[in-house]
């Protein structure tokens, strides 16, 4: 059997391609894709800057699909559900993994990320069973593919210990500030900024109610009253991480997850004389995604503007030649399956 995928054939380039199935074995499932979400590391990784995409690569890791075969008798209650599919495949025997920290699993492989993995930007994709959570026929396909987002901004809040009374400045307002946002709700903190220097940006975040400002009145917001006690850095560049320091509260915790440029300097004596706390957040645990796909299920209309845009398969080369050329204001792109 062959199907259709979008191939990464050189960067910048791609084609549709047919590419024939590999066989189902082990504890593996055979979805049949009905959408998948073009997240901002395809769209940075395709044009090779960031070293994390390859040539003949099939990308797509945030997807949605039904069960329409599974390779283990004990998974047979999967077949003919809707699912979202968690990218991060774990070796499930290392030290991190018995510990429940499998998506930092030394060996792991990312579906539609890892070299040799091929993702969901296709007709079928082949995962394993254990890492598909079935979401509520209530949620659309293309609104299932953010349970992948939402589930990094639910992991960096837990990340963060946040609790009521925390005081949270979340720095860079894409498609991961607004979902640590959501997560921020989705805990009852609410008292929470988002600072983004994009105008149509903030904008769009206004379409949740969420407040936002340019990083440029974070001094005036902060000059008369208490800091932030804990600051998610969503961009990971030195603007964003310098201010992170700069305008959280002494003792703070910083929470890193975006990974915009590979080197940070520290300013040391805001971590020791101030003792600040720096924690990275990485993805999310398996518990963390599967009870995102339930939360979604419940919070419909909470989630609704994350998607701004929807395409096909055929039409996704030219969707990312707009997100190269860079005048295209979007916020979340995902392509669905025509049959
Ligand atoms: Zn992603
Ligand atoms: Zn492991």
């Amino acid at each position: 059997m062959s199907f259709r995928s979008l191939v990464l054939t050189n960067f910048n380039e791609f084609a549709v391609e047919d590419r024939s199935l590999a066989k189902l074995e082990g504890d593996n499932a055979l979805i049949k894709i009905l959408a998948t979400a073009i997240c901002g590391s395809d769209i940075h990784g395709a044009n090779g800057s960031t070293g994390r995409r390859f040539p003949d690569q099939v990308m797509g890791h945030e997807a949605c699909g039904i069960v329409e075969k599974v390779s283990a008798a004990d998974d047979s209650k999967l077949v003919g559900k809707r699912v979202v599919i968690n990218p991060l495949i774990s070796c499930h025997r290392c030290d991190l993994c018995l510990i429940g920290k499998e998506h930092v699993c030394r060996s792991r492989k990312v579906i539609g990320v890892t070299k040799g993995v091929d993702g969901a930007f296709a007709q079928y994709v082949i995962a394993p069973s254990r890492n598909l959570a079935v979401i509520s026929e209530e949620v659309s396909p293309t609104l299932a593919t953010t349970v992948e987002p939402l589930s990094v901004g639910f992991h960096a809040v837990i990340r963060a210990g946040l609790v009521k009374g925390d005081k949270v400045l979340i720095i860079g307002g894409g498609p991961i500030g607004q979902a640590i946002g959501l997560a921020c709700i989705r805990v009852g903190v609410g008292d929470f900024v988002i600072s983004e220097p994009a105008e149509f940006k903030r904008r769009y975040i206004s379409k949740y109610d969420f407040r936002s400002v340019p990083p440029t009145e974070l001094s005036k917001i902060y000059e008369n009253s208490t800091r932030p006690t804990v600051v998610f850095d969503a961009v990971g560049n030195m603007h964003s991480f310098s201010d992170a320091f700069n305008y959280s509260d002494v003792g703070a915790r910083i929470i890193l997850v975006g990974m915009d440029t590979p080197n940070l300097a520290i300013p040391s004596y805001e971590v020791s004389a101030d003792e600040r706390t720096i924690l990275g957040s990485y993805c999310y645990t398996d518990k963390e995604f599967k009870d995102t796909a339930t939360w979604l299920g419940l919070n419909i209309a909470l989630v609704e503007p994350f998607i701004s845009d929807v395409t096909t398969m055929a039409k996704a080369p030219e969707m990312f030649a707009r997100f190269q050329e860079g005048s295209f204001e979007y916020n979340r792109v995902v392509i669905a399956q025509d049959e």
